[in-house]
């Protein structure tokens, strides 16, 4: 795909997953007007193409639905048929949780069926984040805020436009302060017919025990990698070495040919892996070994948005080096906080 590596891409430069999953989509300039009705995120108050880009480039490295993770995607299709007031999906990683929740918004309107065929109209809506029944409070890149879950609330009242289910997702629920926290309570408490939560976090910790108590939770896997970066040890004792003494980094990113998007990615979810150990205690690559953050939930909770921001640059086409030198400068000043 043409890109130009420093900039954000513009709304219709469609990615890959359009043109192989889309034959027969709506138009373009259709979906995109429908589509600044329907995401709330932070971005919702001055640019919609913000909102927009998020959604169509999540997918640019997971399917939906994700690979590695069969064992949930069975256990959706089955729950589908009596879906929870408050689903809460777990493990992973951010991009695979986006897109589960993607695939039970399939789950609960697709026309074919009790598995979605992620080809009719309505997944192919689904997908591109456009269908009208599925509300997105955004969390992957800014705090949710209050405003955006009173929207929210004003619609739960209603009953979904479709034939389905209205499926309110709140992708990276951890980056939502108590205020808005406490509306949400109140909207799961009084749920209006025909309409359902998912929420998205790490780790069920990671969000406030009223709310998870109220959730039917599902953990998706940490799948190995299909083929491992073979460089990724290499890099992953460089960041350690690099976090802990500030020494030899710079001289390796330097190295243009070495880091592309894809050892990027690698290394970034090799983080999160690491992240996971380290907030369940039981750290076991290295880099969790090594990390100095145990023991605070909040610098945990800030260093999941420096990796999640590190992943929504490189889906934008940053350059990669520079994806990766701000992810490690971020992580350096992070073990030197005060907690
Ligand atoms: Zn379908």
């Amino acid at each position: 795909m043409k890109s130009n590596e420093n900039s954000l891409p513009v709304p219709n430069n469609c990615g890959k997953m359009q043109d192989t999953y889309f034959p027969g989509s709506p138009g373009r300039d259709t979906t995109s007007q429908n589509f600044s009705q329907h995401i709330i995120d932070a971005g919702d108050t001055h640019s919609n193409n913000n909102g927009m880009f998020h959604m169509k480039h999540i997918n640019e490295y997971e399917t939906i639905p994700p690979k590695g993770q069969e064992r949930i995607v069975d256990y959706l299709n089955t729950l589908g048929n009596n879906p929870p007031n408050v689903l809460l999906l777990e493990g992973g990683n951010a991009a695979q949780r986006f897109n589960m929740a993607l695939y039970w918004a399939a789950r609960l309107n697709c026309p074919n069926g009790m598995v979605p065929c992620m080809q009719c109209p309505t997944c192919t809506q689904i997908r591109e984040g456009v269908f009208r029944d599925v509300e997105l409070l955004d969390g992957r890149s800014e705090q949710i805020l209050i405003e955006q879950v009173r929207k929210v609330r004003g619609l739960m009242g209603k009953q979904p436009y479709g034939e389905g289910w209205r499926v309110i997702i709140l992708a990276e629920a951890q980056h939502m302060d108590a205020p808005a926290a406490n509306v949400l309570l109140k909207s799961m408490e009084e749920p209006g017919a025909g309409n359902v939560f998912i929420l998205l976090a790490p780790q069920r910790g990671a969000l406030l025990p009223t709310l998870v108590s109220r959730s039917f939770t599902l953990t998706l896997s940490w799948t190995r990698q299909e083929n491992p970066n073979p460089d990724l040890p290499e890099w992953e004792q460089a960041l350690v070495t690099f976090l802990q003494k500030g020494q030899g980094w710079f001289v390796r990113t330097a190295k243009k040919d070495l880091v592309d998007v894809h050892l990027v990615r690698d290394i970034i979810i090799h983080c999160q892996t690491s992240l996971v150990q380290i907030m369940n205690r039981a750290p076991r690559t290295l880099l969790a070994n090594n990390l100095n953050i145990q023991g605070s939930m909040a610098r945990c909770g800030r260093m999941e948005s420096i990796l999640a921001l590190g992943l929504k640059a490189l889906n934008a086409r940053v350059n990669p080096a520079l994806v990766l030198d701000w992810t490690a400068v971020r992580l350096w000043k992070l073990v030197r906080e005060k907690s």
